[in-house]
C-alpha cells in the first residue's frame, strides 16, 4: 500500500502550490463532500522509484468553532487521521503566527509523524527568520520553495522515512504468471452496491474459494477462482467483512478507494444507474486511467430505472466519462444478479488487453499501414517520420514509436494511431500509452 502524506498548514502558505509541485498531475482527485467550498484533494506522488499519495487540505484553523472555518478544520484533521505522515507547511516570509502554533499543538496531540516546512525561503536557506519556527516545538524547520522546487525532494524523503515498503517482491505482472490471480478491485460511491455485488459473486455456485498464503480470514482480501481463472478481490473501501458476508460501513475512505485501485490489475467501477454519474464518480474514473489500471464500468441497479431513464444515463456516461471511453460498460443488477456472465467476461476481456503480447512486427505493420492511411502533418519544414514501432510494456499496453521530428506530432495524430493499434490488437478495458522516440 501507497504511504499517505498529508499537507496542512494555514491558507495562503503554499500548500497547493506544493501540492502541484509533488503530483505534477492536472486532475487532482477531489472529493466531493457536499456543500464545502473547499475539499481536500487527493493526488499521486513519486519521488525516483517511490509513489505515495498526496492530500492537500484547505486552511486550517482548528480552533474555529463555526461555519465554513469549521468544516475545513474537519476536513483537515479527517485528512491528518487518513495520513502516515504529516507535512506541516509554514511561511517564512509572513512569520509564526498564532494560527501556527495552534496547528502545532494539534499535530503534537495527533501522534502523527510531523515534518516542518518552511516555505517560500527561495534565496534564504540561511537565514535567521528560519530559527523562530523552533517554537512550534515539532524539530528543525525545513526550509522549501515549492514555487522555486528547491528542498522538496530531501523533505518528501524524511516524511516518507520509514514508511516505504522494504524490498517488496516485484509484483508487475509479466511474462509466466498465468497462475497469478488477478487483482479485482470494486470501486463506487456508498451505497452503489459494492457489497450486494461482492457478496452475490461470492455466492455463486460456479465460483470457488481457494486458499492462498498469507491471506488471513478477516482481511477484506478474498482469493476466489471462476472456470479455472484466480482472482483475488482486494480491500474494498467501505466494506467490512462479517462471517462469511461482506456489509457496507458508514464510513467511506478516497484514501482506501485510491489504495485499492493502485493495488488492483482490473477495476469494476461502480455507477448507480439511479443516482447517474457523479463527480465523485468521475474523479475516481480520472484516477483509474492516471494509475493506468484496467477498467470495467458496470451501472448498478439497471433494473430499478425506466427505458427514458436508461437512455439519458448512456448520454451522461457518454459525456462525463468520455475519456473512459476504451472501457466497456455494462449493465447489471447486483441485486437480481442480472448481466452477471458479461461482466465476467468483460473483466476476463480487460485483463487479456492490457497484459496483450505485441510483437514488433505486427505493430510495424500497424504503424505503417496508418501512416499509408493518414499521413501526419508537415510542421514547417518538417514531416514527422514514423519508422518502426515495439512493444515497452504492459498494463497498460505501451507503444514505443521510433523516427525522426516525432516532436511535430499532433496529440490528435497520436489518438489516431492509438485507435488504429487498439482496432488490430483488439485492446478492450485498458488504457494505452504511446511514447515517440526521435532519433537525432
Ligand atoms: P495555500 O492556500 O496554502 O494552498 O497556498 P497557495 O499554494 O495557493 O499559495 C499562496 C501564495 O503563495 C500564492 O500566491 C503562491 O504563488 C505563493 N507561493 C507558494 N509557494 C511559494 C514559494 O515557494 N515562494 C514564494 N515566494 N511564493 C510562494
Ligand atoms: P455499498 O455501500 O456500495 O456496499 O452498497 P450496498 O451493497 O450496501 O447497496 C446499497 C443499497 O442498494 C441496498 O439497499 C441494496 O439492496 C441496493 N442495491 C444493490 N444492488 C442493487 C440492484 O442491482 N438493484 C437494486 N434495485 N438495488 C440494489
Amino acid at each position: 500500500m501507497k504511504p499517505v502524506i498529508a499537507l496542512v498548514g494555514r491558507p495562503n502558505v503554499g500548500k497547493s502550490t506544493l501540492f502541484n509541485r509533488l503530483t505534477k498531475s492536472r486532475d487532482a482527485i477531489v472529493a466531493d463532500f457536499a456543500g464545502l467550498t473547499r475539499d481536500r484533494h487527493y493526488g499521486d506522488g513519486k519521488l525516483g522509484a517511490h509513489e505515495f499519495i498526496v492530500i492537500d487540505t484547505g486552511g486550517f484553523e482548528p480552533t474555529a468553532e463555526t461555519g465554513i472555518i469549521k468544516e475545513m478544520a474537519k476536513q483537515t484533521r479527517q485528512a491528518v487521521a487518513e495520513a502516515d505522515a504529516v507535512i506541516f507547511v509554514v511561511d517564512v516570509r509572513g512569520g509564526l503566527s498564532a494560527q501556527d502554533h495552534d496547528i502545532a499543538s494539534y499535530l503534537r496531540t495527533s501522534g502523527k509523524k510531523v515534518v516542518l516546512a518552511a516555505n517560500k525561503a527561495e534565496g534564504m536557506q540561511e537565514s535567521p527568520l528560519l530559527g523562530e519556527f523552533y517554537e512550534l516545538g515539532l524539530g528543525e524547520p525545513h526550509p522549501i520553495s515549492s514555487a522555486h522546487g528547491q528542498g522538496i525532494r530531501s523533505l518528501v524523503e524524511l516524511a516518507l522515512d520509514g514508511l516505504l515498503p522494504q524490498d517488496e517482491p516485484e509484483d508487475e505482472l509479466a511474462d509466466g504468471s498465468e497462475d497469478r490471480p488477478i487483482r479485482l478491485a470494486v470501486a463506487g460511491r456508498p451505497n452503489v452496491g459494492k457489497s450486494t455485488l461482492i457478496n452475490t459473486w461470492l455466492g455463486e455456485e460456479r465460483l470457488v474459494a481457494f486458499d492462498m498464503p498469507g491471506t488471513t480470514r478477516d482481511a477484506i482480501s478474498v482469493p476466489f477462482e471462476r472456470n479455472g481463472q484466480r482472482f483475488q478481490l482486494i480491500d474494498t473501501a467501505g466494506l467490512r467483512r462479517k462471517g462469511k458476508v461482506f456489509e457496507a460501513i458508514e464510513k467511506f475512505s478516497v484514501v482506501k478507494t485510491l489504495q485499492a485501485i493502485s493495488d488492483a490489475n482490473v477495476v469494476v467501477l461502480l455507477v448507480d444507474a439511479q443516482e447517474g454519474v457523479s463527480e465523485q464518480d468521475a474523479h475516481i474514473a480520472g484516477y483509474i486511467l492516471d494509475a493506468g489500471r484496467a477498467v470495467v464500468i458496470a451501472i448498478n441497479k439497471w433494473d430499478a430505472i425506466d427505458s427514458y431513464q436508461r437512455e439519458m444515463l448512456e448520454r451522461s456516461i457518454e459525456s462525463r466519462l468520455a475519456f473512459l471511453k476504451f472501457a466497456p460498460v455494462l449493465h447489471i443488477s447486483a441485486l437480481k444478479r442480472q448481466g452477471l456472465g458479461p461482466l465476467w467476461q468483460a473483466i476476463g476481456d480487460a485483463w487479456a488487453s492490457a497484459t496483450k503480447k505485441m510483437p514488433t512486427p505486427q505493430l510495424t505493420r500497424v504503424l505503417l499501414e496508418a501512416v499509408q492511411f493518414q499521413q501526419p502533418k508537415r510542421a514547417g519544414a518538417f514531416r514527422p517520420k514514423l519508422r518502426y514501432a515495439h512493444q515497452g510494456g504492459q498494463n497498460p499496453p505501451l507503444v514505443v514509436i521510433h523516427g525522426n521530428a516525432l516532436d511535430h506530432i499532433t496529440d490528435a495524430y497520436k489518438r489516431f494511431l492509438e485507435g488504429r493499434f487498439r482496432a488490430h490488437f483488439k485492446l478492450s478495458g485498458t488504457p494505452m500509452r504511446i511514447e515517440l522516440r526521435s532519433s537525432k
